[in-house]
């Protein structure tokens, strides 16, 4: 073992290898496909840059045999036999069985073993292994190759039959679960095996599984076997070849099992990608006190601190750690259990990390103090421990800056900008558990005991916080609901942690004083018992938990940036987010604005890094206070004059807003758009709200009842709004620009510079912009008149409907900037209501009619294909021409990136956001 390591160090240093053969390559001069690989004993037929055909697990047991790490040998069958098997009423390519036998046998010689034999049997473990990971969504079974005689060889050969009996009752446990389908019914509250297992531990008078004798076992062994019988009316087979084959059907299958479905629509991963299997020699980490099993990450993968960070079982099977039944110890526990075993594992540590430049979440047995490594992969990690980790890596020296952008999901900077708990309030709170914290963050929300109800209550708008004694892949629907995760048993590797990383969700595991009933739905710690609905708060950077709601309180990188509380040089979160988004800057082409409405926001946006704001909704602005009875009184004018006299009211407010957001800006570019909205939406609805209305106005109620009666629209949204309100009301453009430009005047006295873009919405035909720029331009030279000054200003509209995209070289003649309104682009495009497509949107994603959510992210072969088209015909007649986007999409990264490769100069995102869009950005620019 150790010149295995040590022959690993030499090559570590080596690039992937590239020397196997690509996907679908004939093989050996043969015309035949080939669809298995092998790997063992420092050879492998696949390398690491294969993972579409072996997936993850498989390319980088291959890669990691090829670099000479102690892998145990066996082969994968590549992902195209699945695509193949569900192509074709789930049989098999003609070839397969033939390959698969030569591959077993090369593994066979190998191990020194055979399947089924009498007196060497090999036992096997076959498993999934997607192009990403898919933690726990697909099927395992370990201990192949167990049967009733051999069974007895590895009891007298290992001198353990207690060893040879529990790995048998393992084998028959999985098999009869996942290739036979004995699972729970739907009447039972229980797993069918689980109930025979406390049946035989109730009858021993033991507690703990470890405590049955290899007698007691053997009994669990025949009712296991009788189980299968009654459930199926099948016997469990005998043959290991047949079980072989049934074992590789049942993982080809579970590719398609509902919990493997939902997780790849929620992380985008394409149905058609398919599932590898691997199948390879088990190591044991269960055959007594000299052997363990164990995961481990190469740094911390919830804070990217660079400290090896692991667990393990001794005297357990890999399941038993990720299944978070037994609470595993710390890896560094293992320099004093085991310390031969964890000094090379330190060195594999190293090796990997050289090797694949990223942190590595891996997978080890040592059996009879022998160390074996069962799998590699990049570590899921959160979004503070992405960012830690690669500003780290560049530091040294293991990556490039570029590699650093590269990796990090653009949208885990929003991890960074999460809450954590209020100080004081935290102080005042009452803290009712400690467990490891497993996604940082904080959160308060309601307590539910299962993913049903966490789903329903979410729904229903109620935070909630998901509690379970532990947590398995059925409760993900419940997970993507909660705003965070406790459990009670479990450690940072067991399933809810790996999920609630990856998701960015905050979560405390194994916090194993709380005791959980889900029949009464009650949690107790100590003296404190909260049911079903009560608050708890959890604090998952600090792992500790909380009963009642806490406050929470900015993040480090708002409060440094944002709030100015806390001095930069003290925040080690915020120098990272610093440095790579510094970098991001320096890579990217797309310029970054921000949607803002408030100087607060525009500050926001900002100290996040916008260069500028995309889109003001001046609506928004017409809300505060009592200026909504100003926008009411103009609403309800029955005559010009009486509008103008309630828009003169109006002005003044506006001007203040303006001129607010002007000195914000200190400069940068600001986007207005003139009003948008349907005026209905400006009166009140209720009965009540109207008699009120008509009180403080001094005119009949029935006067309001009328004006609304007649704003009422079937389809608003494709009614009375956007340009079309200035066309008919040229009053109101003429006023908001006015109050554009008098803010601009007065700023611009104070020596600060002002840029304003007048922007006007929903143009379709170039005749609207034509009208309202007349007025834009009249306006312009009035106010610079009056108040002797000049104005540097743009003009320009939003692209938001098809005609507009269509007709853009006409409406470029006078616009000299577009921004993209995709929220209505969508729509209109579409012909999908933005407000009401939530309802059958989720159908369509169930059956791939769409990947994404085109309201999020960009419609690129529809919808794309009209901006597409606005940019090409825009161009035409102004070459330079300004282009941007202030839809919702501004701030989703695969959409900025689309936004790249269509060459438009800026997009706009909520503030938020920028950092994201940032990142985004960059990305863009290195793909
Ligand atoms: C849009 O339609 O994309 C847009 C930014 O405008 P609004 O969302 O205000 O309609
Ligand atoms: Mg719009």
């Amino acid at each position: 073992m150790a010149t295995n390591v040590k022959k690993a160090n030499k090559v570590a240093s080596k690039k992937v290898s590239t020397q196997a053969k690509p996907a679908n390559q004939k093989s050996h001069g043969s015309t035949k496909l080939r669809y298995v690989y092998y790997f063992g004993d420092g050879k492998a037929d696949g390398n690491g840059k294969m993972k579409p055909l072996l997936g993850g697990k498989g390319a980088n047991l291959h890669e990691m045999t090829r670099i000479g790490l102690p892998v145990p040998p066996g082969f994968t069958i590549s992902t195209e036999v699945c695509t193949y098997f569900y192509e074709n009423k789930r049989t098999y390519p003609p070839e397969l069985n033939a390959q698969v036998g030569v591959a077993l046998a090369k593994v066979e010689k190998s191990a020194g073993k055979k399947l089924g034999d009498s007196n060497n049997p090999l036992l096997l473990s076959v498993r999934s292994g997607a192009r990403d990971s898919m933690p726990g969504m697909m099927d395992t079974i370990l201990n192949l190759g167990m049967n009733d005689r051999v069974v007895e060889i590895v009891a007298e050969k290992s001198g353990n039959p207690r060893f040879a009996w529990d790995s048998y009752r393992r084998f028959l446990q999985m098999y009869g679960d996942v290739v036979m389908g004995v699972q729970k019914r739907e009447n039972e509250d229980h797993d069918p095996f689980e109930v025979e297992i406390e049946s035989v531990k109730h009858d021993a008078g033991v507690k703990l599984d470890l405590e049955l004798t290899s007698e007691n076992l053997q009994t669990l062994v025949a009712k296991f076997k009788k189980l299968i019988k009654e459930r199926t009316g099948k016997d469990f087979p005998q043959d290991p070849h047949e079980q072989l084959w049934g074992a590789i059907g049942a993982v080809f299958g579970s590719w398609n099992n509902d919990r493997a479905f939902v997780y790849r629509r929620k992380y985008n991963i394409p149905h058609e990608w398919g599932t590898a299997v691997n199948v390879q020699t088990m190591v044991f980490g269960n055959r007594g006190d000299t052997s363990a099993t164990g995961v481990a990450f190469t740094r911390d993968p919830a804070t990217g601190e660079k400290v090896f960070y692991g667990e393990y079982l001794i005297n357990a099977q890999g399941e038993d750690v990720v299944a978070g039944v037994r609470t595993p110890l710390p890896v560094a526990m293992l320099a004093k259990e085991m310390p031969a075993a964890h000094k090379e594992l330190l060195n594999v540590r190293h090796i990997l990390e050289q090797h694949f430049h990223d942190m590595q979440d891996l997978e080890f047995t040592i059996e009879d103090n022998r160390l074996y490594i069962l799998q590699t992969r990049n570590g899921k990690r959160t979004g503070m421990a992405a960012v830690r980790i690669a500003v780290d890596m560049v530091k040294e020296k293991l990556i490039t800056k570029e590699d650093a952008v590269k990796r990090i999901p653009a949208d885990s900077l929003s991890h960074l900008l999460a809450p954590i708990f209020d100080r004081q309030s935290v102080k005042s709170a009452k803290k009712i558990a400690t467990g490891l914290a497993a996604g940082p963050g904080a959160a308060s929300g309601h307590v539910v005991f299962n993913a049903t109800d966490a789903v329903e209550w979410a729904n229903k708008g109620k935070p909630v916080i998901l509690v379970r004694i532990e947590t398995s892949p059925e409760d993900l629907r419940g997970m993507i609901a909660a705003e965070a995760i406790l459990t009670a048993r479990g450690g940072v590797s067991s399933h809810a942690a790996l999920v609630a990383r990856q998701m960015g969700k905050v979560c405390v595991c194994g916090a194993s004083s709380l005791q959980i009933d889900y029949t009464n739905r009650t949690l107790t710690a100590g003296s404190i018992t909260l049911k079903e609905g009560d608050f708890i708060s959890v604090d998952g950077t600090a792992g500790e938990v909380y009963a009642g709601q806490v406050k929470t309180a900015h993040s480090e990188v708002v409060q440094v940036l944002v709030e100015k509380t806390l001095d930069p040089k003290k925040s080690q979160t915020f120098q990272e987010f610093s440095s790579l988004l510094g970098w991001a800057d320096k890579i990217r082409k797309l310029d970054i604005r921000t949607n803002a409405d408030t100087p607060e926001q525009v500050v926001t946006a900002i100290a996040f890094g916008a260069k500028g704001i995309g889109l003001t909704r001046t609506e928004h602005m017409f809300f505060a206070g009592d200026r909504i009875d100003s926008m009411r009184e103009m609403i309800l004018a029955e005559t010009r004059d009486e509008r103008k006299a309630a828009l003169a009211k109006l002005l003044p407010y506006q001007r203040e807003d303006f001129v607010g957001i002007f000195k914000a800006l200190k400069g940068l570019p600001a986007t207005i758009r003139t009003l948008d909205p349907p005026l209905h939406e400006f009166l009140p609805q209720t009965e009540a709200q109207q008699t009120d209305l008509a009180k403080k106005l001094g005119i009949p109620v029935e006067k309001i009842h009328r004006r609304v009666e007649e704003l009422h629209e079937f389809n608003p949204m494709l009614g009375h709004r956007g340009c079309r309100l200035g066309i008919t009301f040229p009053e109101v453009t003429e006023m908001q620009v006015r109050a554009i430009f008098e803010a601009a005047a007065e700023v611009q006295k104070q020596k600060i510079k002002v840029k304003p873009e007048i922007m006007i919405p929903l143009v379709g035909f170039s005749k609207e912009l034509k009208l309202q720029l007349e007025i834009v331009h009249r306006v312009a030279v009035e106010v610079a008149k009056e108040k002797k000054t000049r104005f540097n200003y743009l003009v320009g509209t939003m692209i938001e409907i098809p005609r507009g995209a269509i007709v853009a070289d006409k409406i470029a003649e006078d616009a000299e900037f577009f921004s993209f309104g995709t929220n209505d682009l969508t729509q209109t495009a579409l012909g999908m209501s933005r407000d009401d497509s939530g309802s059958f949107l989720p159908d369509y994603q169930e059956l791939e009619i769409i990947r994404n959510n085109p309201f999020a992210t960009i419609d690129q072969n529809g919808v794309g294909k009209l901006m597409e088209l606005a940019c090409d015909n825009a161009r035409k007649t102004r070459q330079d021409i300004k282009l941007g986007i202030c839809g919702e999409h501004g701030g989703d990264p695969e959409s900025v990136k689309y936004c790249h490769r269509i060459g438009l100069t800026y997009v706009s995102c909520s503030p938020f956001r920028v950092p994201v869009a940032r990142l985004a950005a960059a990305q863009a620019a290195l793909e």
